[in-house]
């Protein structure tokens, strides 16, 4: 493992560890082919937003080099709730689809938390099923969102402990938060999870040894929030006006007291798409042992 060190906090780069994933999803994509099986990952959008289209191609760019097919099914910024839910339907029972992305954000009058729960678990690779969710909470297999599973994937990676650890997530939504704080619970780590009202924000995160930023707010997560020897992971990607990407860490003031920092660009956001391409790998093998089950049961 490679690491760079700025003012001495360590850069917690997700570079090498998305490319070991990759290589994982590749094997297990020659392996199902060698076996007839070409594995397809379909992702679902509705928008026009440039960044969206961006990180979308992204994926796709990334599912080919790992040989995973990907269908990209664009209904436009104008999509109805039904026209989406019966994409979502037909994807969920199509044999030849075994991963799903519903992406957002999706037409203001679409209601997602519907929509996402039309994805079979099976297929629900990144985890936004609320049943996948509701698994996870009572330690059942699922699919965790990958974003959150990449924050954990991370950690071990640099060999930063997680048992016995107080960790602090600073935001509570279903697809990062609420799961990243559930992962790290069943590491058994003490999590605290903050929000928009929990009010100062450094009664939470210095005492934590760890804390995971996804809020979305630029420069949220300074140094003066911090105890030296924390080790800090930066899930927020905001867009600035000059088309810069950041996170919601203030890296000035960060750098030098965190033990440790995952960049934006450059951290967890390569490895959950990796992940993506890893649960859809998983997931079409899931699928075909089904149905070799399903076969040789008939034959009985
Ligand atoms: P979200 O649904 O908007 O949730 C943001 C959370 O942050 C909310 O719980 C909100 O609190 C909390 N929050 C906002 N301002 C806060 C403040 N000042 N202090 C404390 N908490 C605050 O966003 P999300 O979908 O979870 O995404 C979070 C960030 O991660 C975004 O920047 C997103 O782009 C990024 N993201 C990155 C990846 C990746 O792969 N790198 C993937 C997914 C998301 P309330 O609940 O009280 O409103």
């Amino acid at each position: 493992m490679s690491t760079a060190v700025r003012g001495n906090t360590e850069v917690l780069s997700g570079k090498e560890l998305a490319s070991r994933i990759q290589q994982h999803a590749r094997d297990e994509a020659r392996i199902l082919h060698s076996e007839g099986l070409r594995i397809t990952l379909a992702v679902v959008v509705a928008t026009e937003d440039e960044s969206t289209h961006w990180y979308v191609r992204s994926i796709e760019r990334a599912a080919e080099r790992a040989g995973i097919a990907c269908r990209i099914v664009d209904l436009g910024p104008d999509a109805s709730e039904q026209a989406l839910a019966g994409v979502l339907e037909d994807l969920s029972a199509e044999p030849t689809v075994h991963g799903i992305i519903l992406q957002t954000p999706l037409p203001a009058a679409v209601r997602a938390d519907r929509l996402v729960g039309l994805i079979v678990p099976g297929k629900d690779i990144d985890g936004a099923n609320p049943l996948s969710l509701g698994r996870l909470a009572v330690g059942q297999p699922a699919f965790a969102p990958a974003t959150a599973q990449a924050v954990v994937e991370l950690l071990d990676h640099f060999q930063v402990p997680i048992a016995g650890r107080n960790v602090a997530v600073v935001g509570r939504s279903a697809v990062v938060g609420k799961p990243l704080a559930l992962l790290l619970l069943e590491r058994d780590a003490t999590v605290t999870i903050c929000h928009s009202k929990s009010g100062p924000l450094e009664r939470y995160t210095r005492p934590a040894d760890v804390v995971v930023v996804a809020a979305g707010r630029t420069g949220l997560l300074k140094g003066s929030h911090l105890s030296p020897e924390t080790v800090v992971i930066d899930v927020g990607t905001n867009v600035l006006p000059d088309g810069s990407l950041v996170g919601d860490v203030d890296e000035a003031s960060v750098t030098g007291v965190a033990a440790g920092l995952s960049p934006v660009p450059g951290g967890v956001g390569s490895v959950t798409t990796a992940l993506l391409l890893l649960h859809t790998a998983e997931a079409a093998r899931q699928q075909s042992h089904a149905a070799l089950l399903t076969a040789s049961t008939s034959r009985i």
